[in-house]
């Protein structure tokens, strides 16, 4: 190939043609470095028949400068790549941009120095002080960096130096990325129940048969559909085929990565947005290269080079948060199904509370349902309650009702566990001047700030905005007259600490446990009984597995069904039966009180009686009338800028040329209902159409029409998640 198609990464200019030098030699999918102007920009090779670009006449290409030490791209994640872009209609740089994740390991391929015995060590010119002999003693069999061999023998690197000098240690060039230790399939095999082994069985055929096959792991909570899916794991370990397990928190890795060394004799490669850089490179080199066989990751981890995939895992497959909400905007658990249909590969997704477009899926036969429908070892689901707020209430500036308190007391009394959930962060969702009323309100969002005590500040949830609270009124000057209002976590927490001085109370939430380190720490205390209450945010509602724990109350239930969201009543459901799940895993029952104001909706009435059937066959017909997915479609277009007029007139202006189609109808431009995010006021179009509709083809071509000025972002959304 003489002439070659790029793709490169600056998204106003679009692909660019280059001649390939002599002696060069590329291939679609190959890294390379191009000249542009006078600077160097990074590209992927891709079909010239895939991707259109301006004509440029042979005479006028410049040369490609370099091609970067990396394996090509495979056809199918390339085609994965251009599914993505086209599915979310997201331009396909932005896309690919997401696989070169590493410009460290862009570089290739580098050495470090390592030091070890030489065997020349017993010459007789060698002259042998005691710290010498003390080094040459404690490395025997090592090899290491001078730093570490030093830290090993207890002795300074001068004296290690001096024995190099000497010949006594010899330095050996390694690799600067240190190999990943083995993952052994067959280290600690646990029994499976039948309903484990049938479904484990059938998960290991599939990755054997290197075939595309979805799953749906329909278990209960405390089912064991970890144990489960491992067994599919060790299926692709030993056919020597990676595996990719998407979790959906970081905060659940840590739990994780035990479980995984219990079961495979070391720990999976770890891929998330906080790596260190040599971190992250020393990992997408051993994703690429074919050498790490498990990787654990953030949806980010979705779109790696893999070598030779094998198995993808989406666990708690139905959370919220695979669904990416800036950048590109997609649902890490679609384009994982995606992703094993182009690679030819079966995709697990495990949930207790499945999505109903999964569990519809499920239904129609296109995914195979394997189900767990009771916990492991004897356990029982626990008993669950409703608390009526409107009939027991919680005392003036109290949220505990009486049947909460006293089950805490009782927990307390037993020595087992309490845990209490609240979706909220901080102290309290709103603070306002008791004397004229004032709101404290974020300069660059339509929301209020939230209190947080233990910090000391008062925050905006969604751009990051913090102040100190003043020490008056900033609108009629009264001092000391704040007034938090309604509750956060830090506020149950304080009601819990004034009820109970004497329980150990842990406070879990984003703001609390932000490191895999606390995370560790948190998980170790309340295994070891050092905790007697939690109180926390959605953090507590999944993963994770304490013996002890035989209470759970759910502090407002109606939370989430406020703000008329399209999916309210199933997160409602799930979070409200992840976090239920919590109790009663041991050999205890557990026991979960739900205080609600609204004990007959139908979300509620269905959590109390357990009839998981009944809430998702009400949801399925609600959906089904309002042509919601996966009956219909939702598409957001949002159309900001930080001027509001320029904001408003953009968005009439496309709203006035909107498409008049029988399967499409398109709604608004309105207000979003965050009229202001970050600094930018926000207009809305929604679209609803049916599924057969071909909705992304013709917000492309409805785009397409239009040139807005630089200040204007058009951001669009395909099924969208947040209706903010
Ligand atoms: P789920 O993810 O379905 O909620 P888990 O995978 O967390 O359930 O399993 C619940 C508990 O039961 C865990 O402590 C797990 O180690 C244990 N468990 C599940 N299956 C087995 C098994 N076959 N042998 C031993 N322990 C098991
Ligand atoms: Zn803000």
């Amino acid at each position: 190939m003489t002439r070659i198609r790029l793709l490169q990464f600056n998204l106003a200019l679009g692909p660019l043609d280059y001649r390939v030098p002599e002696g060069m030699e590329v291939q679609p999918g190959n890294t390379v470095v191009a000249p542009l102007g006078p600077r160097q920009i990074i590209g992927i090779v891709w079909e010239p028949d895939r991707l259109p670009a301006a004509d440029v006449p042979e005479a006028k290409l410049r040369p490609l400068l370099a091609k970067l030490p990396v394996p090509p791209l495979q056809p199918q994640l390339m085609r994965l790549i251009e599914w993505t872009a086209d599915y979310y209609c997201a331009p396909l740089a932005a896309v690919a941009r997401m696989v070169l994740a590493s410009g460290g390991a862009l570089r290739g391929p580098a050495t470090t120095t390592e030091y070890r015995l030489s065997g020349h060590e017993a010459q007789s010119s060698l002259r042998l002080t005691p710290q010498r002999r003390l080094a040459l003693d404690a490395l025997q069999g090592e090899q290491a960096t001078m730093r570490e061999l030093a830290a090993l023998a207890g002795v300074s690197e001068g004296v290690l130096r001096g024995l190099a000098n000497a010949g006594a240690l010899e330095p050996v060039q390694v690799d600067i990325d240190r190999p990943y230790p083995p993952a052994d399939p067959d280290h600690h095999q646990p029994t499976l129940s039948d309903g484990q082994q049938e479904a484990a069985a059938t998960m290991a055929q599939a990755v054997d048969a290197q075939r595309f096959a979805p799953f749906l792991l329909d278990g209960v909570t405390g089912s064991g559909k970890t144990e489960t899916y491992f067994e599919a794991v060790a299926a692709a370990l030993r056919a020597g085929r990676q595996t990719l397990v998407l979790l959906p928190e970081i905060a659940l890795t840590e739990a994780f990565l035990t479980r995984f060394a219990k079961r495979f004799g070391t720990a999976p490669v770890l891929w998330h947005s906080s790596l260190k850089s040599t971190e992250r490179r020393r990992a997408w080199r051993a994703i690429a290269e074919g050498r790490a066989q498990v990787v654990v990751g953030a949806r980010s981890a979705l779109f790696l080079p893999y070598a030779d995939l094998g198995l993808i895992v989406v666990d708690e497959a139905h959370e919220v948060s695979f669904k990416q909400d800036d950048g590109v905007r997609y649902n890490a658990r679609d384009v994982a199904v995606m992703r094993a249909r182009f690679e030819q590969i079966p995709v697990v997704l495990a949930s207790a509370t499945p999505a109903l477009e999964s569990l519809q899926m499920a239904e129609s036969g296109t995914y195979t349902r394997l189900v767990l429908p009771s916990r492991f070892g004897g356990a029982t689901l626990p008993a669950i309650r409703i608390v009526n707020l409107t009939e027991e209430k919680p005392g003036a500036g109290r949220w505990l009702a009486q049947p909460i308190v006293a089950g805490i007391t009782e927990r307390l009394q037993r020595g087992e566990q309490s845990l209490l959930f609240l979706n909220r962060r901080g102290y309290a969702p709103l603070t306002l001047c008791r004397n004229c009323g004032y709101r404290f309100k974020c300069p660059n969002c339509s929301a209020w700030l939230v209190e947080h005590r233990l910090s000391r500040r008062l925050a905006c949830h969604h751009c990051g905005h913090e102040t100190t609270p003043p020490p008056a009124c900033p609108e009629c000057g009264e001092p000391d007259c704040m007034v938090a209002c309604g509750p956060g976590v830090e506020r149950i927490a304080d009601e819990v600490a004034e009820l109970f001085p004497d329980a150990r109370t842990a406070l879990v939430t984003s703001d609390t446990l932000n490191t895999p380190d606390k995370a560790a720490a948190f998980i170790a205390e309340a295994e070891a009984g050092a905790v007697d209450v939690i109180v926390g945010t959605q953090l507590i509602t999944k993963g994770f597995h304490f013996p002890d724990l035989t209470l759970v109350g759910v502090v407002d239930a109606d939370l989430g069904l406020e703000g008329g969201d399209l999916r309210a009543a199933e997160r409602t459901y799930q979070q409200v039966a992840q976090v239920a799940g919590r109790a009663g895993r041991g050999t205890k029952p557990g026991e979960v009180l739900i205080q609600t104001r609204h004990p007959d909706a139908p979300v509620i009435a269905a959590l109390a009686a357990g009839d998981r059937d009944a809430f998702y066959a009400a949801e399925t017909e609600a959906r089904r009338d309002a042509g919601a997915p996966p009956f219909g479609r939702w598409a957001a277009i949002i159309v900001s800028s930080e001027d509001e007029a320029e904001a408003r007139e953009a968005a009439n202006r496309l709203g006035a040329t909107r498409p008049e189609l029988p399967d499409v109808e398109v709604l608004g431009p309105a207000p979003a209902p965050m009229a202001l995010l970050r600094g930018r006021y926000r207009y809305r179009l929604l679209l609803n159409a049916r599924r057969t509709a071909q909705v992304q083809a013709v917000i492309r071509d409805w785009l397409a029409e239009h040139r807005h000025s630089q200040g204007v972002r058009v951001s669009v959304d395909i099924d969208p998640y947040s209706f903010v």
